[in-house]
């Protein structure tokens, strides 16, 4: 018998936005290597597909109003398979860090004393801004950058609008759909330029990519015009403006060159 049990390991890894490419070494070389993964509705297919085929793999959902394991759910899960001696690789879309709970999931596993690692992904506000054209912060336009969830607990009791409204900053909003005509409202309350430009992009980084620009007073009808779906990334400040010389990817091409 081993002196001590065989240990088993959680290891949270930022899957990124959407592009595989994006991934980190660290993280394709721990999809390889792990034996099962629990992975959220964000990782996307092509990500996917760096699994090992002799992993096992396990979908915790995450769909805003569809959430297929509650926390609760997925901390037990990775607690049980890491005190059978498991590999586990816990796969999040963009950085586990950055809305993605991956705190609460960590403190559920150091106070059941099982180990872990950290890896971190491209975030969604850098993967998206990137992919879209958008430098999130420009010597000219932007001198900061704010990172909120639009996801209003509380109407929009949350967020901090006239910080927000600041000029000179960028402001990127995660799981800002829903709300997005109340935000550029409260916006523009709180004294930003009906004309301050404003995009919001869906499925950043991967061949489905949609950039809508416009102005926080004609966003609302443009989104709804477009018809975007989850995931959107919002971007609002000047920086957005560049988007229009700085677009390099071209997400429908990508079927044919790759
Ligand atoms: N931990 C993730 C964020 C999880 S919150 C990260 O670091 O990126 C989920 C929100 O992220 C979505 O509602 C959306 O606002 C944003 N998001 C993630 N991937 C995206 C993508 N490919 N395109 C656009 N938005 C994305």
């Amino acid at each position: 018998m081993p002196p001590f049990p065989a240990a088993g390991r959680v290891y949270l890894v930022g899957a990124g936005p959407g592009d595989p490419e994006l991934l980190t070494l660290r993280a394709v070389r721990l999809l390889q290597q792990a034996e099962v993964i629990v992975y959220d509705h964000l990782v996307s297919s092509a990500v996917l597909e760096f699994v090992s085929p002799a992993a096992e793999r396990i979908y915790a959902g995450k769909r805003r109003n569809e959430h297929t394991m509650r926390q609760e759910q997925i901390n037990a899960l990775l607690i049980k398979l890491a005190t059978e001696g498991k590999q586990v690789v816990r796969l999040k879309g963009g950085d586990p860090f950055i809305f993605g709970r991956g705190g609460e999931e960590l403190q559920a596993l150091a106070a059941h004393g099982v180990a872990f690692e950290v890896v971190p992904g491209v975030t969604a506000a850098s993967g998206v801004a990137s992919y879209a054209g958008i430098p999130l912060t420009h010597r000219d336009y932007a001198q900061s950058c704010l990172f909120v969830t639009g996801h209003l607990k509380d109407g929009t009791a949350g967020l901090d609008w006239p910080n927000l409204v600041r000029p000179h900053q960028t402001v990127v909003i995660y799981m800002g759909l829903g709300g997005l005509p109340e935000i550029c409202r409260q916006m523009m309350a709180h004294g930003a330029a009906p004309t301050r430009p404003i995009a919001v992009v869906q499925d950043g980084s991967i061949a489905t990519q949609k950039v809508v620009t416009g102005t926080l007073a004609d966003m609302p009808e443009r989104v709804a015009q477009a018809g975007l779906k989850s995931p959107c990334l919002t971007i609002i400040g000047e920086v957005v403006k560049l988007h229009h010389s700085l677009a390099w990817f071209k997400p429908l091409l990508l079927h044919t060159v790759r």
